[in-house]
């Protein structure tokens, strides 16, 4: 489900060797087969990357909506599970016009972004928030950054480049709008620039109005006056020499149909870390069970409702009944005893409160895990090591309601992989060694720090785990 209706992001990222082999792994190259081989290649346009995304995922059969935007969870099923409840416009052409849906799900990810929305959302009064967030760091300042794109024309050829007011002094203090940081990558539709500017500078070129505002509030459009950005940014492009005598490139179409000058300012440092990476959710309310039950006499659907009788065995006086939740499902209730799927006897949970309800781990990625600091690069990086946890998060979580598996502890798991993504960094990867983390983070045998080398792979040019011939 994704609230836009187009690719209309514009930004560049910077790719690590990992994320890389990542994307030839799921078969970038058959879409673009020039990528990764000149090593300015390594800068991605972000929507590039999610249409081959979107295109794999179709051939793997997912389905996806798009004008869709989340909303909250309503309980569905007899209050034995959740579903998802979201905004959708049904024509593209008719943006006023909105269904409400609703989607049922058996594991939900949130991808909202920083924002969190999905593990933010509070299920049911007095449930509290999903999973909450705290400040990534200590320094909770705001600080500032504009991206551009400029058209591409013949012959716009420039190195690419990042620099910093630290590193180069003279040179930043020559030019007249003052910024700390200017990355500049040549994508194949533009020009991208991304420069941190502080809030005195935009206001002495008229960008902002009030710098004492901070966070939204300054980079509201209240606040700032467009015109006077794309001057700062034109004039930048010329003091540093960006190709850009085409102008800006002109993204969209938005829900309109109109298409605006590719140039943003946003706030970068308000950072946040989400407490967890996976949590079971709580099921809607508590079912209980039926008054007129008796141990002698009780079915398991009436000493713990939503539960069925075993096969092969009798329910009721001469019995006992031996009861389970079905898969995808597990005992809930206050008592310890609720706990599992299988092998439960009708005078063991009778009148213990317990019953049958949906298992529904909820998952994070992305942003919504980890706000990164841009300038590091970190941001979609972190975003596929994320995905890679979720999934085999999700697998976990299946694995252990199948087997029944009460001492596998899939919060436990999630944690030590959250905790090592956190370490993950733009080191070297080769095929094989990528190869080899992805069966380590499945297998469960990775260790407390990111670490991509492995004895496994000697060479560069070594067979990873995966390849055809290991399967021979
Ligand atoms: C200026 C800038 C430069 C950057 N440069 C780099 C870089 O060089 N390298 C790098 O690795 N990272 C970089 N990043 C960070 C990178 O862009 C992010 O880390 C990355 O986009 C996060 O991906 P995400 O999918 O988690 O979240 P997002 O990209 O924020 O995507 C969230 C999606 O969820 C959708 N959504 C939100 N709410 C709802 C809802 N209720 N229902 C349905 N859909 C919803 C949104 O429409 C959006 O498409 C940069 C970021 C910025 C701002």
């Amino acid at each position: 489900m994704e609230a836009r209706e187009g690719f209309t992001r514009m930004n560049v990222m910077h790719i690590w060797a990992f994320t890389k082999q990542d994307l030839i792994s799921l078969g970038l190259k058959n879409m673009w087969p020039q990528f990764g081989v000149h090593s300015d290649k390594e800068t991605v346009p972000i929507a590039l990357v999610q249409q081959a995304l979107t295109r794999i995922a179709l051939i793997l059969g997912v389905k996806i909506r798009i004008g869709c935007r989340y909303t909250g969870f309503k309980a569905a099923g007899d209050n034995a599970r959740w579903s998802a409840t979201a905004d959708c416009v049904p024509d593209a052409q008719n943006p006023a016009t909105i269904d409400q849906e609703t989607f049922e799900f058996d594991s939900i990810v949130d991808g909202t972004g920083k924002r969190g929305i999905v593990r933010t959302t509070e299920p049911a009064i007095g449930q509290g928030q999903l999973i909450t967030s705290r400040p990534a760091s200590s320094w909770q300042g705001s600080n500032y950054a504009f991206t551009c794109n400029f058209a591409r024309f013949k012959g716009d050829h420039r190195d690419q480049f990042t620099k910093s007011f630290q590193f180069a002094m003279a040179e930043f203090q020559a030019k007249k709008v003052k910024i700390g940081v200017i990355v500049y990558f040549r994508s194949l539709v533009a020009h991208y620039v991304i420069a941190t500017v502080g809030a005195d500078t935009l206001q002495e070129h008229g960008v902002a109005k009030d710098a004492t505002l901070s966070g939204d509030a300054f980079t509201s459009g209240a606040n700032i006056n467009k015109t006077a950005l794309m001057n700062v940014a034109t004039m930048v492009a010329e003091e540093w020499e960006i190709p850009h005598k085409d102008g800006f490139f002109e993204e969209g179409p938005d829900s309109k149909g109109n298409l605006r000058p590719s140039v943003a300012l946003f706030e970068f440092t308000k950072m946040q870390t989400a407490e967890a990476s996976f949590r079971l959710m709580e099921p809607p309310a508590m079912v209980q069970e039926l008054d007129s039950a008796d141990a002698d006499s009780a079915t398991c659907e009436q000493a713990v409702p939503n539960s069925v009788q075993r096969e092969g065995w009798f329910a009721g006086a001469s019995g006992n009944g031996k009861c389970k939740c079905n898969r995808g499902m597990q005992l809930f209730g206050e008592s310890d005893l609720c706990i599992g799927r299988k092998k439960f006897k009708v005078d063991e949970l009778l009148g213990k409160g317990c019953s049958c309800q949906a298992v529904q781990p909820l998952v994070v990625v992305g942003d919504s895990m980890l706000t990164p600091f841009w300038p590091a690069g970190t941001g979609i990086n972190r975003g596929f090591a994320t995905a890679l946890d979720a999934t085999v998060n999700m697998i976990n979580a299946f694995e252990a309601n199948v087997a029944d598996t009460r001492d596998m502890d899939v919060a436990k798991l999630a944690s030590d992989r959250f905790i090592r993504m956190k370490d993950s960094d733009s080191s070297a990867c080769s095929r094989c060694e990528h190869q080899s983390y992805i069966n380590d983070v499945y297998a469960g045998t990775i260790g407390k720090s990111w670490s991509l080398s492995t004895p496994k792979c000697p060479k560069v040019t070594s067979k990873g785990p995966f390849e055809a011939s290991r399967f021979r």
